[in-house]
């Protein structure tokens, strides 16, 4: 494959165009072949002896990867900047796997509170069980005082999960290495491009490549990404687990790559058309949108962020289930579902008091999250506006 190093001032939109792919190793072939394998043969026993002894290399056998795997895990590196990747069978085996890989028994470990929610689950339930404390923390506030002589793990999400409240990723990184502590950042909202982690000091990146990379909501893959530091932890822990991604998932989140800065812009255009016609809109309390004013950490997105996607959340008025079934049951393009970063419009009525517990919600209506996909923008902003209108009529 080709080098994974980014040349000194290429721009990302360049780097994605040809990062991973070697078409004369491929009789010219433009995108690289789908590998399929379970059994890799060794063609000596000095050979398999080798392979077997090394720490880096590890035993060659399809759960580890194959060409096609290497080739996207060598992409994400590249693109956020990280020593090396390792692909996942989904987003959330991507940081259960990173989580693993670093406590033990008697650790503590600092979750930001606006975690993707089964993220907490998986603290509270099997991390518990495993003799692993918790400790939620305001993604607003100084993590300093919270670290103890044992956190190991110190783990971000910015902008969170739901509300998008942006985290200063830099300080807190840098609080963590001070104590210590490993840094995991959930960088899916970024989806790689819109933030550079490594740059700000944090030792693990992970992505659900499902949602932006991918693209086109027919695929579940996550990347875990490591500093040079950290990266071997990680592929013992990711061999142990044996989290394997597939190797059409991962030809199909190659491709998706190609396109992403383009859609990834349009995207961040129609999201911003849309959030702006909310924000005075009667059946509307507030807009949570890293790039509006109101959102928290909204300064720290404007020197971090070098732009921003197709989600965002409302908080509504006070409704009703039927004012709201209303609303969302008659919805044409905003279709019902979970997940985000594929082509098309989604909507999901959320109360961020079911998953915070070191941070209050005080609005006392529900919320909405949109994603706004490749679609028309006045045509999403009519679908919402006769939505909310549903929404706000009498009865
Ligand atoms: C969707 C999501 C995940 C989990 O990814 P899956 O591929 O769905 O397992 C993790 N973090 C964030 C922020 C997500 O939105």
């Amino acid at each position: 494959m080709s080098s994974g190093k980014r040349d000194e001032g290429q721009a990302t939109e360049t780097l994605l165009a040809h990062i991973g792919r070697d078409p004369f190793a491929n009789h010219g072939i433009v995108n690289p072949p789908v590998y399929h394998a379970s059994t890799i043969l060794y063609p000596t026993l000095a050979a398999l002896e080798e392979a077997d002894r090394s720490p880096y290399e590890g035993t060659r056998y399809g759960r580890r990867g194959t060409p096609t795997t290497f080739a996207l895990e060598e992409a994400v590196a590249a693109l956020e900047g990280g020593y090396r990747s390792i692909a996942q069978s989904s987003g959330l085996a991507a940081i259960t796997t990173a989580l693993l890989a670093f406590l033990r028994a008697g650790d503590h470990l600092l979750m930001v509170d606006t975690t993707y929610g089964p993220v907490r689950r998986f603290c509270d339930s099997m991390l518990k069980g495993l003799g692993i404390a918790t400790t939620y923390y305001d993604p607003m506030a100084d993590i300093t005082p919270l670290l103890r002589p044992e956190t190991r793990v110190v783990y971000l999400e910015s902008p969170g999960s739901l509300t998008f409240e942006v985290q200063d990723v830099g300080k807190a990184a840098a609080a963590a290495r001070a104590a210590a502590a490993v840094s995991i950042l959930d960088n899916t909202w970024s989806a790689g491009l819109l933030l550079r982690p490594f740059a700000l000091g944090v030792d693990v990146s992970i992505q659900a490549a499902t949602k932006y990379i991918v693209g086109h909501s027919d695929v579940m893959l996550g990347v875990i990404t490591a500093n040079e530091a950290n990266w071997l932890r990680v592929r013992r822990a990711s061999a142990m687990l044996g989290g394997a991604a597939a190797p059409d998932d991962c030809y199909l989140a190659l491709r998706g790559l190609r396109t992403l800065p383009v859609r990834l812009a349009r995207h961040q255009q129609t999201a911003l058309s849309v959030a702006r016609r909310l924000q005075d809109h009667p059946q509307v309390v507030r807009v949570l949108h890293p790039a509006l004013p109101s959102c928290p950490g909204h300064d720290v997105w404007q020197r971090d962020f070098s732009g921003a996607n197709g989600l965002f959340s409302v908080v509504l008025k006070p409704a009703s289930r039927e004012r709201l079934a209303a609303m969302l049951d008659g919805l044409r393009l905003f279709r019902m579902g979970y997940s985000w970063g594929g082509f098309e419009s989604l909507v999901i009525p959320f109360d961020p008091r079911a998953s915070r517990t070191a941070t209050a919600w005080t609005d006392p209506g529900l919320c909405l999250r949109l994603h706004c996909g490749l679609e028309d923008a006045d045509d999403l902003i009519a679908d919402l506006e006769a939505g909310l209108a549903r929404l706000g009529a009498a009865g």
